[in-house]
């Protein structure tokens, strides 16, 4: 690594001199600027060298390749071919990799910096980006030469891709979605930035002993991280806790001066985020805390040392670990220190990249345009109010102008139970003067609410950014909606019942503030690099312009009833699960039949998700088929994947009922293998990619209105796979994009659910109803699936009996009638494939390049800047 940076850092720049660039001084224009975002060098030599003239560095051919891979291999891991271990060559390449981006990265960050540009600022909690050797080997078009390379070397790409570690920076799909936006991003040419937190351990590994989830730290940097530089000129302090003070400036105006009795400092730690085939290599910018070397402790003063080191301790831990989601307990303020910390170093990183640009700080929100990932990141409204109030000294309504017209957000859900507030006392005592201003910035909100609705006392306090009910609490969606210029939902359904519910308020004031994204994917990662098989097929057949602009695979239409089309459709599924069937016996010694019908569901184990109603489901159907042996039924194995978090005490459980139903189907010799059941362990993106292109069928079952929009439901879908799904979230669009008759629908509607909930459900009426549940759920409830222990499953069967706030049970009955029109339907092959074809066909509109030109249109305002290298 030292070698590359020295290398860059030797190299002349022209310092950047905006006027002269504006002028359009082509050399400038073109010269890469050294590691991004250091900015110009004083170097004022003129040149226009390319940082990497050696073949060695940048030749994208296999001969260029495997020099660079040796080189590497001896310069930066320190072994010769001889000793080299599989972690030095996957290290060697990667860096070989890796230097193919840099010099992109930097054209990029120069062009940013020396042009007018406006720029794309993602803020997310999570970034959940998977592995990244092989989707930057597809986005540099290098795949064929690479393995050409490493074959001549006697090694194996396949091999080295599954060495590489996964950084599980999110927990599912929210960071997986930052991931896919920043693919698009920069495929689609727009300047971006992605920031977050580096987390030293991310999402836990789960393991299963004796059927239950354990959860094993993720220690994914152990062995280092090839694709991460860290700046540590580029760091910012972040301050914590203490006391406001008002002061007089010379000016005699009030100035509010915060002491803070401890600060953090957050180092940048960037990885390239390249686009597909393009020059563009935008940065991931994610902070990590280090504690400040020296501060004026007070304690330090008194000669505390012990306290100091303390205090340094608590400093490291803020980046440690990532929290689990669906855990309301846990680590509440380490969680908003985390928040704090990641906003302030991003926005002070954002001042600083506007200083770079020669541009003053009134300025800032015409160069950038920052999306708030969730609420996560909302506590930026407050602190860029800070920045720009207190620090730079910008009167309040200017500062508010700047604020509103910079930030955007997102919203991901409508359960009023996860919307993030947060404790009075604790925000406090940990970020004080923030909590002044978001009193200030109520109060004026206030207000004009007041002036609008005179007399509408309720209004104004389901407004306020401050909840008064019982314990007072800060409502950080409210402070997100005021503090953007634009909010909105992931899919056509969640935006319109956001406006009808939770928002309402909001929607009544500003109507025109909402709008929707549908969520998208990336079929870079989720199709050429995981699904080579089909990506062939749909080149050969269609040409490749389908990889950016996925509305082409319509062209397949014509393709759906082709008899030979078909056969080769079939054969690139029957590959791919015979790879995932060889992956389930590798890690669970379970054998499956590639042949049978792969009903697959993975995502997050949530009761609102509703996997124990396919495990219902499941239970009914090997009753059935305990009962007559000769019931037709279509061969299936059911594979079931997903983390649940470490305090979910129900969704643990979730997991050691189809672990238990696996233990007891799979071994039944009167099921003779026709059905079998699997918990694939550790369901990650790397797993992902085995996983989505080998199903046949996808569930989609969460309770109507509870799925803010699903992306898993995308993956399936371009993969091929057919849907059972409720009209939730996306499932919406999908149905209509693919046509009512190529997808299983059933059960309750949103207004559905609603209706029976204000009814007053009674789950129990419906198991007495319904003898095939009622027996289901006493086959489990007598310790069938727990190896004879009664107890064991009895919180779940209670809950389902007398609570099912998923409503589970009233959707039963018709999910069984679906699933029956699902295996009869798989009898007709013929038909089957051609719905399977129609799925892929269909699916363009749930691309992340989709979402991501809306977002640049509607909301955020930035074109597209083209990146070219300079030649060497
Ligand atoms: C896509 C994805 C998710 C989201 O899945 P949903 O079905 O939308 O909940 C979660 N985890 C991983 C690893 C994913 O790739």
């Amino acid at each position: 690594m030292y070698r590359v940076l020295k290398r860059i850092k030797n190299i002349s720049f022209e310092p950047i001199n905006p006027t002269r660039v504006h002028g359009g001084n082509r050399a400038t224009m073109l010269t890469p600027a050294p590691g991004y975002p250091e900015g110009p060098s004083m170097d004022d030599s003129p040149t226009n060298a390319s940082p990497c003239s050696d073949p060695a560095r940048s030749g994208l051919d296999r001969g260029s390749l495997q020099r660079g891979i040796l080189d590497n291999l001896i310069c930066l891991q320190g072994r010769y071919p001889g000793v080299a271990t599989p972690h030095d060559w996957y290290m060697a390449f990667a860096y070989t990799v890796r230097d193919r981006l840099l010099a992109r990265w930097v054209a990029s960050a120069h062009t940013y910096l020396s042009r007018e540009v406006r720029i794309a600022c993602y803020l997310s909690a999570e970034f959940l980006i998977g592995p990244q050797l092989g989707n930057n080997l597809v986005n540099l078009g290098l795949e064929t030469e690479a393995r050409a390379a490493l074959q001549a070397l006697d090694q194996d790409l396949d091999a080295l891709l599954a060495l590489e570690e996964e950084p599980g920076l999110g927990n599912g799909g929210l960071g997986r979605l930052a991931a896919c936006y920043m693919d698009s991003l920069a495929t689609l040419e727009i300047p971006a930035i992605g920031y977050g937190i580096r987390y030293e351990f991310g999402i836990f590994d789960q393991e299963i002993r004796d059927g239950w989830q354990v959860e094993v730290t993720d220690k994914w940097l152990q062995k280092g991280n090839a694709w991460e530089i860290v700046r540590p000129d580029v760091s910012f302090y972040v301050g914590f806790g203490g006391h406001t003070e008002n002061e007089t400036d010379e000016q005699g105006h009030l100035r509010v001066r915060w002491i803070p009795t401890r600060q953090v400092k957050g180092v940048a730690c960037d990885m390239p985020m390249q686009g597909y085939l393009v020059s563009t290599c935008n940065t991931l910018r994610l902070w990590k805390s280090e504690a400040v070397e020296s501060f004026d402790l007070k304690d330090f003063n008194a000669g505390d040392y012990y306290q100091a080191v303390q205090e340094k301790v608590i400093s490291e831990t803020l980046s440690k670990v990532l929290y689990p989601n669906d855990e309301p307990e846990a680590g509440k303020r380490l969680r908003l220190a985390q928040q704090y910390f990641f906003v302030s170093c991003s926005l002070q990183d954002m001042l600083r990249l506007l200083k770079l640009k020669g541009k003053p700080v009134n300025r800032f929100g015409e160069v950038f345009a920052a999306q708030l990932n969730d609420t996560h990141p909302s506590i930026a409204v407050a602190e860029l109010m800070r920045l720009l109030v207190d620090e730079r000294q910008l009167p309040w309504d200017e500062a508010w102008d700047i604020t509103r017209s910079t930030f955007a957000y997102t919203n991901h859900t409508l359960l009023p139970e996860a919307l993030e507030t947060w404790g009075l006392p604790l925000f406090q005592r940990l970020l004080p003067r923030l909590l002044e201003i978001i009193y200030e910035i109520n109060r004026r909100f206030l207000d004009e609410i007041r002036q609008r609705f005179p007399g509408d006392d309720e209004r104004v306090k389901r407004m306020s950014l401050i909840d008064e009910a019982g314990d007072r609490k800060v409502r950080m969606a409210n402070l997100a909606t005021i503090g953007s210029h634009a909010v909105n939902g992931v899919a056509a359904l969640h935006s319109e019942l956001l406006k009808q519910t939770v928002m309402r308020d909001f929607a009544d004031v500003w109507p025109d503030r909402f709008c929707n994204v549908t969520n998208g994917v990336t079929p870079r990662r989720f199709m050429t690099l995981s699904n080579p098989g089909l990506a062939r097929l749909l080149d050969e057949t269609i040409g490749s312009g389908w990889v950016t602009d996925l509305t082409r695979l319509k062209a397949l239409e014509t393709h759906a009833d082709d008899a030979s089309f078909q056969d080769r459709w079939r054969k690139v599924k029957q590959s791919n699960k015979e790879a995932l069937a060889r992956l389930i016996q590798e890690r669970t010694d379970i054998v499956v039949d590639p042949a049978a019908l792969f009903d697959i569901q993975v995502k997050r184990i949530h009761e609102y998700k509703r996997q124990h109603l396919n495990a219902l489901y499941i239970i009914g159907l090997y009753q059935r088929l305990r009962r007559d042996p000769r019931l037709a039924v279509a061969p299936r194995c059911f594979v079931f994947g997903g983390k649940a978090a470490p305090g979910y005490a129900m969704a643990k459980l979730i997991i050691r009922l189809i672990t238990g139903m696996a233990e007891v189907v799979n071994n039944d010799p009167q099921i003779g293998g026709r059905l079998k059941v699997v918990f694939f362990p550790d369901f990650n993106v790397k797993n992902a990619h085995s996983v989505y292109p080998a199903a046949d069928l996808s569930e989609q079952i969460s309770t109507a209105g509870k799925e803010a929009s699903g992306t898993g439901n995308m993956k399936f879908m371009m993969n091929g796979a057919l849907t059972i799904g409720t009209l939730d979230g996306a499932n919406v669009e999908i149905r209509e994009e693919v046509g009512a008759e190529n997808f299983f629908l059933f059960g309750l509607s949103a207004a559905q659910v609603e209706q029976v909930k204000r009814e007053g459900y009674r789950p129990a009426e419906r198991a007495q109803a319904d003898d095939g549940l009622r027996e289901v759920l006493d086959l489990i409830a007598s310790g069938h699936f727990s190896r004879g222990e009664p107890d064991v499953f009895r919180p779940l069967v209670d809950n389902l009996l007398h609570a099912d706030p998923f409503l589970v049970l009233a959707d039963y009955a018709d999910y069984v009638a679906c699933q029956d029109r699902v295996s009869a339907a798989w009898h007709d092959t013929r038909r089957w494939t051609r719905m399977s074809i129609l799925n892929t066909a269909r699916s363009g509109k749930f691309s992340s390049d989709r979402a991501i030109s809306e977002y640049c249109e509607r909301i955020w305002k930035t074109p597209a800047v083209r990146i070219t290298l300079a030649r060497s």
